[in-house]
């Protein structure tokens, strides 16, 4: 596939994608597409998550009886099968896209791969290494202890959990809005990690990779992971259900890769390629202090002056707000 007539590429090699980021069209007053936008909300990512948490349920979770109690049989059962499903999905993206790049640096947002640089930010000077043992070593047993615990919460009814048979308008309806949950929840978060020192005794490690490949999606500091994969614990605290409670927690945990794959375009045959929606987060990691956010579903960084969208204008609305920052702290520090 020819990529330039989606985007251009720079003297460096760096591809980027002509059409701007755009928040969802409600916000902007467009309710025509609104038919094709939820399409697009639906298909492929969340289906994908729903297919995924389908299997959770029904083949991974022990009966509601075996999680009143916390036992290693089931945590550690549940993190065989989180690795293996991060494994598989990551490690498949990895495999094709970075190990033998069946498309080279075609839609490549930095014409750069990981593994050709050394850096010594990382464990072993190796950014994929690094990324990978943090993942399988920190984020996945935190991401296990949250499922482990809020479960556990459910199976003993420390929750506010309603009836699914009388409230299963309510809860489909809250199916529908966990990404909006999530990207609210991650918006603060990420916001509140960025300022310092959080940002350096935090969320630094999760910025050493500036190139974002897949294993960096969960290369992060225990605290942040903790902080991320929390999210599942306000459906304790909202009238909820487990199985709405375990879709959030599964969209949040296989759907991390989204921002992180580099790519612009997935191609996976001669007329078929898949927006990866990686360019939001991308930005992100290209200039930190943009797009704390997911994809403009509900669009805080719009709000609160920090949406990048990619063109010049953004651009330059970025240094502004970088130089008025460093007049600030300038003042400050006289
Ligand atoms: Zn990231
Ligand atoms: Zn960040």
């Amino acid at each position: 596939m020819d990529d330039l007539k989606y985007g251009t590429r720079d003297k460096r090699g760096n591809w980027a994608p002509s059409k701007p980021l755009e928040i969802a069209p409600f916000w902007r007053g467009q309710f025509r597409n609104l038919g094709q936008w939820f399409l697009g909300y639906l298909w492929p990512h969340n289906t994908i998550f729903m297919a995924v948490t389908l299997a959770y349920w029904y083949f991974v979770l022990p009966d509601w009886a075996v999680m009143q109690t916390i036992s290693w049989d089931w945590a550690l059962r549940l993190y065989a099968v989180n690795a293996g499903g991060v494994f598989l999905l990551y490690g498949a993206v990895e495999f094709f896209f970075y190990i033998r790049r069946v498309q080279g640096t075609r839609f490549k947002y930095n014409a750069k791969f990981p593994a050709d640089q050394r850096s010594d930010v990382f464990w072993f000077k190796n950014q994929n290494i690094d990324n990978a043992l943090r993942t399988f070593l920190v984020s996945i047993p935190i991401w296990t202890l949250v499922e482990v615990a809020v479960l556990w919460a459910f199976a003993n009814g420390y929750s506010n959990a309603v009836d699914p048979g009388t409230h299963w308008l309510w809860l489909t309806i809250l199916l529908l809005l966990t990404p909006a949950i999530h990207e609210v929840h991650f918006f603060c978060i990420h916001w509140l990690i960025h300022q310092q020192p959080l940002y350096r005794w935090i969320h630094s490690i999760h910025h050493n990779s500036i190139n974002p490949s897949p294993w960096s999606s969960m290369s992060m500091h225990p605290v942040e992971s903790t902080a991320f994969f929390g999210e599942m614990a306000w459906h304790l605290l909202l009238p909820s259900a487990p199985f709405v409670a375990l879709y959030q927690l599964t969209s949040t945990a296989y759907g991390a890769i989204v921002g992180h794959i580099g790519f612009d375009k997935l191609e996976m045959g001669e007329n078929l390629a898949p927006d990866s929606h990686a360019y939001t987060h991308y930005l992100h990691h290209k200039y930190f202090e943009v797009n704390y956010g997911g994809d403009g579903l509900i669009p805080l960084d719009k709000w609160f002056g920090t949406w990048h969208d990619g063109t010049k204008e953004a651009d330059e609305q970025m240094k502004e707000r970088f130089r008025r920052k460093k007049e600030r702290l300038a003042k400050q520090a006289t």
